[in-house]
């Protein structure tokens, strides 16, 4: 079936795509692998998005924003988008699963991305039994426990003030003296007694035998390694884009992020891209929606120019 439209990813940015290219009468296909909302989906609460006077969970914001593209007539499937072929004007748009092939006049890439890992020992064999990146997915479990969470921007401090409802005590281990999240988000973490700030210092090691049950650490500055006694380390120290799967298709800065204009062109002719996938310098809600939409309107003119 020929599309007008293939979104590839079900994030803000996809979705408010989906709404604007759905509901300018554009024949429209959202490709997502998980759950439609993205990183939004396992945010606990979102406070800085328009409209939500009093704040909104991030799962409520995510299905009102996925009923709103369908009610306009985006049709969404669930799948892992295996490859891309845009030789020809026509774009065939492969998925991994059933190897099902869909045929679209233009894309967008909205795949956002997705957590860094550490890399230290321990962090594969205790994932899931211990190492999360999502604290509104296993926050619950750590009911009582000490925690630590590890990374000093929004992700990390925002998500140790949210496992205080659960644990008793949140480290926040952090390599400088100094947070990268915004102040307000900062005064809320200094004044929770439940919070205690490790600085300057780096993990080193993730113990345990069935779970975990220590964290090893060591100050940069001192040198002085000392172990922490955890029963959970939630690691939120940023995100790597999901670019893996396109395989030379378009142009990636150094860090893999998609490179595009003001209008979301990439460097493939009928190839568009929005949300945290590209290179950009503020990652929001608030600027993904601004993408899908942008993007929406340029595949419109695109779609209008060439067919
Ligand atoms: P981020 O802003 O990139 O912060 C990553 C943190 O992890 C930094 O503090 C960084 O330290 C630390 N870090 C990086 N690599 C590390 C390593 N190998 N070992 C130890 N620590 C490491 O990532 P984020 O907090 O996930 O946020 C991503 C984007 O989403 C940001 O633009 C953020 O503003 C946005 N965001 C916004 C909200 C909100 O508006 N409510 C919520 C969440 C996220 P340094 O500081 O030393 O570099």
């Amino acid at each position: 079936m020929l599309y007008d439209v293939v979104i590839i990813g079900g994030g803000p940015a996809g979705l408010t795509a989906g709404l604007y290219t759905s509901r300018a009468k554009l024949k429209t296909l959202l490709i997502e692998k998980g759950l439609t909302g993205g990183q939004v989906a396992t945010t606990e609460f979102v406070e800085n998005y328009p409209g939500f006077d009093e704040g909104i969970s991030g799962i409520e914001l995510s299905r009102k924003m996925e009923a709103q593209a369908k009610k306009f007539g985006t049709e969404i499937i669930q799948g892992t988008v295996q490859h891309i072929s845009s030789e020809e004007k026509i774009k065939k748009i492969t998925l991994e699963e059933n190897q099902k092939t869909y045929e679209s006049k233009g894309i967008i890439i909205a795949t956002g991305a997705h957590p860094k890992y550490i890399g230290v020992e321990g962090e594969s064999k205790f994932r899931g039994r211990g190492v999360s990146y999502c604290a509104t997915c296993d926050g619950a479990f750590f009911k009582g426990d000490k925690i630590a969470v590890i990374g000093g921007g929004d992700s990390a401090v925002e998500e140790a003030i949210f496992l205080t409802k659960f644990a008793e005590l949140v480290y926040i281990v952090h390599r400088r003296d100094k947070l990268r999240a915004i102040k307000i988000t900062q005064g809320r973490a200094f004044v929770n007694t439940k919070i205690k700030f490790i600085w300057d210092s780096i993990v080193k090691k993730i113990d345990g035998e069935d779970s975990v049950t220590a964290l090893h650490i060591k100050n940069v500055k001192t040198g002085e390694e000392s172990v922490l006694d955890v029963q959970g380390v939630f690691i939120y120290i940023g995100y790597n884009p999901n670019t893996e799967f396109l395989r030379g298709l378009v142009k990636l800065n150094g860090n893999n992020h998609i490179i595009t204009d003001d209008h979301m062109h990439t460097s493939a002719p009928g190839v568009f891209a929005a949300g945290d996938v590209r290179s950009k310098g503020l990652k929001q809600i608030a600027t993904a929606v601004g993408d899908g939409a942008m993007a929406a309107v340029t595949i419109e003119k695109y779609i209008e120019e060439n067919f």
